[in-house]
């Protein structure tokens, strides 16, 4: 099983980043409100994520770090959420196939906490007490020491930080009832704090997107039929050029899509020709009017409907643009 756990490695852990990116996600699923993560190195020395979820019952924890265990498939209707993030339960075993990982948990009904660590080539599991509150800490420490062609891909710390840092940014931006902090090498260097009204969410933003981009942005708030956005437009008189700040998401989730860039560079063009500006923007709709790509890595959606999209978006970011410059 360790071979097969390493291949199914190679798609799924890329970098510190997706490590990451696949235990945070894992804590959300189990309904933290917390989430903390260190590293150490860029992550390629330790990578350790805590957070107040739900818990691992002790009888589930060895299964946790078996491939195709996944406690998330319930009917067929999640299949498509499933197929949407790409996991089937090959995780947590496939960054165990690749690390010396350690998941500690402990669940509200239990008394005390339980270790699990994979050892060896059959990945045998044992399960020790330990101490923990309620919620689980997942720690993989050195990131492909065993397989040594994977290791030497990894670029310096300070790269694998920024794309670590990257990734973090676009979830808190999405997420803003979760606390997430960033420590590195033993100092905390993000602080998100639970964004719960909306001069704390643009505080949240101030400290992801630039103070600039907080304190001059437009609201945007538009429904029609069955389509929401909602977020928030760099003013054209603090935009110019392009800026970095470009969020979009679908449903939650965060895609790279050139729809909605024409729709923000048509919106501005009347006021700023050529500008490409800085937003951060969710639109909501059926779930069944847009296709999302099966691979996870790729961030892509279509829509059955474009153009409709396209429109509702451009004639929302003109309305806002309208009013806060009349
Ligand atoms: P998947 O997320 O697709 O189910 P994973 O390999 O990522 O597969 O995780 C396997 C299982 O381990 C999950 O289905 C879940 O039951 C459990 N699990 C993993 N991480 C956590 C966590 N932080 N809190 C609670 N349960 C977890
Ligand atoms: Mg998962």
């Amino acid at each position: 099983p360790q071979l097969a756990n390493q291949i199914a490695a190679g798609e799924v852990v890329e970098r510190p980043a997706s490590v990451i990116k696949e235990l945070v996600e894992n804590s959300l699923d189990a309904g933290a409100t917390r989430v903390d993560i260190e590293i150490e190195k860029g992550g390629a020395k330790v990578i350790r994520i805590r957070d107040n979820g739900s818990g691992i019952p002790k009888e589930d924890l060895s299964l946790a770090l078996s491939r195709h265990a996944t406690s998330k498939l319930k009917s067929l209707d999640d299949l498509e959420a499933i197929l949407s993030f790409g996991f089937r339960g090959e995780a947590l075993a496939s960054i165990s196939s690749v690390s010396r990982l350690t998941l500690t948990s402990r669940t509200a009904e239990q008394t005390e906490a339980w270790q699990a660590q994979a050892e060896g080539t059959e990945m045998a599991v044992k399960v020790l007490p330990a101490a923990h509150p309620v919620g689980s800490t997942v720690e993989a420490v050195d990131l492909f020491f065993n397989t040594p062609a994977r290791r030497r891909f990894l670029k310096s710390d300070k790269t694998e930080f920024t794309h670590i840092d990257e990734w973090l940014k676009r979830i808190a931006v999405a997420r803003r009832d979760i606390h997430f902090t960033l420590k590195h090498n033993d100092k905390t260097v993000r602080n998100y704090r639970p964004a719960n009204t909306e001069i704390q969410y643009i505080q949240r933003l101030g400290q992801i997107c630039g103070k600039a981009f907080a304190e001059t942005c437009l609201r945007i708030e538009c429904e029609h039929n069955d389509l929401k956005l909602s977020g928030y437009l760099q003013s054209p008189s603090a935009a110019n050029g392009y800026s970095e700040t470009q969020y979009f998401y679908v449903n939650g989730r965060l895609v790279k899509d050139r729809l909605v860039n024409h729709a923000v560079r048509q919106a501005f063009a009347q006021y700023a020709e050529g500008v490409s500006p800085g937003y951060v923007l969710m639109l909501d709709l059926d779930p069944h009017q847009v296709d999302v790509n099966v691979h996870p890595a790729k961030h892509e959606v279509r829509f059955h409907q474009s153009r409709y999209v396209h429109d509702f978006i451009l004639q929302a970011l003109q309305s806002a643009m309208s009013q806060s410059l009349s």
